[in-house]
């Protein structure tokens, strides 16, 4: 399998696209195709734990690494303790035609661990094929999760170096303490002066600067990327679609071939694509439902056909959706343009110079029939969280909640009943304060207050994770200015 740039014709192999992140002409690495998977293989996955589920997933994407190679990264990465459910991914029942996939059992309670615990195996091993021995320094833009799970991810792997960027003021006390308190010879943690948005496109800018790339070459570095738009974390991803629907084959709820709906939080769009991915592939998913806070560009341009930044950034409950500019949309805009690279240099131009581009009412229309986008802003989040306690016993954290109002809501607008999981994305416990407030508990702005008084609450317990934090000393207080970025790494 090889895999192209949205932007051009570039063509490499899975491990070549994993080492280099972005390609060298700005886009995104995509599958030459969609291996397709068979009703019959999906009904034998509904017998296999997750990692053998993850095996079979893998090996169709990343055909340059061997089997026992794929193995050895699955297990390493979801094997063992690291996550606290030995499904990993748990399926959990909801309401009668309602679940959610909890993929905030790994070691920073939120779902980019399912990618993240997995990426540093796989970049070690790309860069061993490559036969590329220099450093291979991880930079990552963060709005809060991504971070600690590189981090965590790529702590004291051999070969590597992690350095985070977080806006300063846009990240939960946790998610930064998290952070500062990561330990490994081979992380950073730097703090910017500004929002998400600001961090990422500081960090898209190191990595298109030939100068910056020059003097990190004379330190004996290569740059790589773990944000979401590296193929590395796209991958792993697409597994868990398939996890929860042979999860559902097993537990009786539906037969092999029965439509299901996936309700996703979305920010940088990287959770939600890996969805459509399955999809292509052949897992029978009717609609994916496109769920967003009050920075809702994804739900006015799955409406209109138009992508514009021209709006308020509004900080919410759910900051790690708090996103303008959702990268990995431009992988999906690559299939609505029938995989025409010009066509996205051109959009890509567009958003650059204008803030806005418009894909046209056809390619809307198409789009339609698969995403369905809406939002919900605070109120609605809050009432959600304190909804699905009240009656259906089940604590969300507000990035999950966002879905959860959004697929009440679809489903009052249709009456559509195709069975939907609702992706969960973070532990309620990484937003203590918020949920606790939520469900009638105490107001209190310390989330180890709001934690204990969470479990006692809720006889939920708190995980290990969150406990320990407090005792961590803080290891990393850089802060930088945006157009700072680069002169706080060479000179760090
Ligand atoms: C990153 C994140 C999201 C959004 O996922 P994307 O892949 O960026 O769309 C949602 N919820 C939580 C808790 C996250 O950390």
């Amino acid at each position: 399998m090889s895999f192209f740039s949205t932007r051009g014709e570039n063509c490499v192999t899975a491990s070549q696209a994993i080492l280099q992140g972005i390609a060298p002409d700005g886009g995104l690495y995509v599958p030459a195709m969609f291996p397709p998977v068979s009703l019959s293989k999906i009904s034998e996955m509904a017998d296999m734990d997750y990692i053998s589920r993850a095996v079979n997933v893998l090996k169709l994407f990343l055909e340059d690494f061997t089997i026992p190679e794929i193995e050895e990264a699955v297990k390493a990465a979801y094997g063992g303790d690291r996550f606290n459910d030995p499904a990993v991914a748990p399926l959990k029942k909801l309401d009668g035609n309602t679940w959610v996939m909890e993929l905030f059992h790994g070691p920073t309670l939120a779902f980019k661990d399912m990618a993240l615990q997995l990426l540093p195996h796989l970049i070690r091993m790309s860069a061993r094929k490559n036969h590329e021995d220099r450093e291979i320094c991880i930079l990552v833009a963060t709005s809060g999760d991504t971070g600690k799970a590189a981090l965590e991810g790529f702590r004291d792997v051999e070969g590597t170096s992690c350095i985070t960027f977080y806006p300063l003021d846009g990240v939960s006390d946790v998610q930064r303490l998290q952070m500062v308190t990561t330990g490994g010879d081979n992380t950073r943690v730097i703090a910017v002066r500004g929002n998400f948005d600001d961090a990422q496109t500081g960090v898209k800018e190191l990595f298109g600067s030939a100068d910056f790339a020059e003097k990190m070459a004379a330190k004996g570095k290569i740059l790589s990327s773990a944000n979401s738009i590296n193929l590395g974390r796209l991958v792993p991803q697409v597994v868990y679609y398939f996890s929860a629907y042979a999860d559902l084959i097993r537990q009786g709820e539906i037969v092999v071939g029965d439509p299901v709906n996936f309700c996703v939080p979305t920010g940088n769009f990287g959770d939600i694509l890996a969805g459509y991915y399955a999809r292509c592939m052949g897992l029978p998913v009717n609609q994916l439902i496109c769920a967003s806070n009050r920075n809702n560009v994804l739900t006015d341009f799955f409406n209109t056909g138009i992508y514009s930044t021209h709006r308020t950034f509004f900080k919410t409950l759910s900051p790690s959706m708090d996103i303008l500019v959702s990268s990995n949309l431009e992988r999906l805009l690559y299939e609505a343009a029938d995989r025409n690279g010009d066509l996205i240099r051109v959009w890509m131009k567009q958003l650059k110079e204008s803030g806005s581009y418009s894909v046209g009412e056809q390619r809307r229309d198409w789009l339609a029939d698969i995403f369905r986008g809406d939002y919900a802003d605070n109120k609605d989040t809050v009432a959600e969280i304190k909804r699905r306690y009240m009656h259906d016993g089940y604590l969300m954290d507000p990035h999950t909640a966002v879905a959860g109002h959004v697929l009440r809501r679809f489903r009052e607008d249709t009456n559509d009943a195709t069975p939907t999981v609702i992706v969960g994305t973070a532990s309620p416990y990484k937003f203590a304060a918020d949920v606790l407030a939520a469900i009638g508990g105490e107001q209190t702005d310390d989330p180890f207050t709001a934690s204990e008084q969470l479990e006692k609450l809720t006889g939920i317990p708190m995980p290990e994770q969150v406990r320990r934090l407090k005792e961590l000393p803080v290891r990393h207080t850089a802060v930088c200015d945006r157009d700072k970025m680069a002169e706080a790494i060479l000179e760090g």
